[in-house]
């Protein structure tokens, strides 16, 4: 079947592609495994020179990946630009990592143990749609440190920056058939690697919804997983925060790629005490953004990816009392305008992913409150505390149940620390050091000392 794949801010086609399905599925995990014993067999300070240049590739087409990327997902160009720095970071950091990522040696009675770090083999690394390289990136680069193969699913809408990173790993000299990029439907090519008895992990980020069809379907041939999923995450602002840099910052923290992030502070806590002062700040700072032209220098906010994710989103803010509406713009795109809505964290609005630019405004009475609201989610991935009282922040902090916090800041990624979820965001760690085990088995030998 024929995929057509479309530039969400204009509607129009940029691309089409004949679907993969399970037998090209097949074809690229035997592709995989045929270059796994050599590339397994490379030792690691060689991996790592390839994989640095495969990054010094990526800083040489920048610009045109950011372009291809903000064309397929209609995410602004500055934005775009971004996400591939943060490729080109990745594969240097792992390049640099992976030859101090190794065993230990252990006494022990009789003799002597040593552990050793041995790759997985064939890995399945399922990708989504709203930063398709970026997260690529973080499954691909420590994948690939560690000495696996792999066979790369970026969503059926996105496919176009990872097919060019292929060429550029090629370029690199990474060999052929240890970087295989198979586009298709999740349902059929995801389904399969899910399945396929040769490959011994799947690398997910998606929704909360599929990652249990990926833990379930990895459970006949016990692969090992990591699940990267959705998050509610919350933006919560105390009455002796700095509230102009907080209300500056919150738009941005659910309102980036059109609130289409994992990460997105879509609950914005606000301490009653302030909550007046708070609401027309952030009210202020929102009708700042702005909507438009991906391609354009100052755009901050695209369209959605799709019609049916608009209509999905439109959904979560019928009958919800408004606090703030943006203009919607009205031309071929996938436009909604950023919302913020008053509400309960009891709200539909407020307990599921929207995954669009609508953000909750909740308010709150004390910490103890904070805390029992910002918990109250069956999600944990990310979330902000906004104060000027160290020690407060420091113990909110560690009363929340999310695996990415910041303090008097929204940022949640950052390639040397370790990313993912508590609770159904997910298990398993991306980026960091941490990511190297996700992605490697530990062995441990001993060795008799006795005569
Ligand atoms: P999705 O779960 O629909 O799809 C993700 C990937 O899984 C796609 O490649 C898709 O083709 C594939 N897939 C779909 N059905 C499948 C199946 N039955 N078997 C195997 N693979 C299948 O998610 P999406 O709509 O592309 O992305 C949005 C979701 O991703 C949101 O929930 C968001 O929170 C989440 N996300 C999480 C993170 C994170 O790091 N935690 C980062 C980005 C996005």
């Amino acid at each position: 079947m024929t995929l057509t794949v479309l530039n969400p801010a204009t509607e129009e086609p940029i691309a089409e592609f004949e679907q993969a399905g399970v037998e090209e599925a097949d074809e690229a995990v035997a592709r995989a495994r045929a270059a796994y014993p050599s590339w397994s067999a490379v030792s690691p300070s060689d991996r790592a020179r390839l994989l640095r240049r495969l990054a010094t590739l990526v800083e040489e087409h920048a610009e045109e990946l950011a372009r291809i990327e903000s064309r397929n997902v209609g995410k602004p160009i500055s934005g775009a630009r971004g996400e591939i720095g943060m490729v080109a970071q990745v594969f240097h950091f792992y390049a640099g990592a992976v030859d101090k990522h190794y065993g230990d040696t252990i006494p022990v009675a009789d003799g002597v143990a040593a552990t050793f770090r041995e790759p997985l083999g064939v890995v399945g690394l399922i990708v989504p749609w709203n930063f398709p390289l970026n997260i690529a990136s973080w499954k691909l680069g420590p994948a690939l440190a560690c000495g696996n193969t792999v066979v790369l699913k970026p969503a059926e809408l996105t496919p176009l920056s990872a097919l060019r990173l292929a060429e550029l790993a090629l370029e690199a000299g990474i060999p052929d058939g240890v970087l295989n990029v198979v586009v298709g439907k999740g349902s059929v090519v995801g389904q399969r690697l899910i399945e396929h008895p040769d490959v011994a992990k799947i690398g997910f980020t998606g929704s909360t919804e599929v990652g249990r069809l990926v833990m379930k379907g990895a459970a006949e041939t016990i692969k090992r997983v990591t699940l990267e999923l959705g998050g509610k995450s919350a933006n919560v602002v105390f009455a002796n925060a700095d509230l102009e840099r907080a209300a500056a910052a919150a738009p941005y923290a659910v309102f980036d790629n059109a609130g289409q992030d994992c990460c997105a502070r879509s609950r914005i806590l606000v301490q009653k005490s302030v909550y007046d002062e708070f609401l027309d700040r952030l009210v202020e700072a929102t009708r700042g953004l702005r909507v438009g032209d991906p391609s354009l220098e100052e755009t901050e906010m695209g369209p959605l990816i799709s019609q049916e994710h608009r209509e999905n989103v439109a959904s979560y803010v019928e009958g919800v009392p408004k606090l703030f509406e943006g203009e919607a713009l009205e031309k071929p795109g996938f436009w909604f305008p950023p919302t913020l809505v008053e509400a309960t964290n009891e709200h539909r609005v407020a307990r599921e992913e929207v995954f669009g630019p609508v953000a909750a405004v909740i308010p709150f009475e004390d910490e103890a409150d904070a805390i029992h609201i910002a918990n109250d989610t069956p999600y944990g991935l990310s979330g902000s505390i906004w104060t000027r009282d160290g020690a407060r922040a420091l113990r909110v902090a560690r009363a929340l149940e999310t695996g990415v916090l910041s303090v008097n800041s929204n940022s949640s990624v950052r390639v040397q620390t370790p990313f993912g979820g508590f609770k159904q965001s997910g298990f398993g760690r991306e980026l960091g050091m941490q990511a190297l085990d996700g992605y490697s088995e530990v062995k441990s030998v001993f060795i008799s000392t006795e005569e």
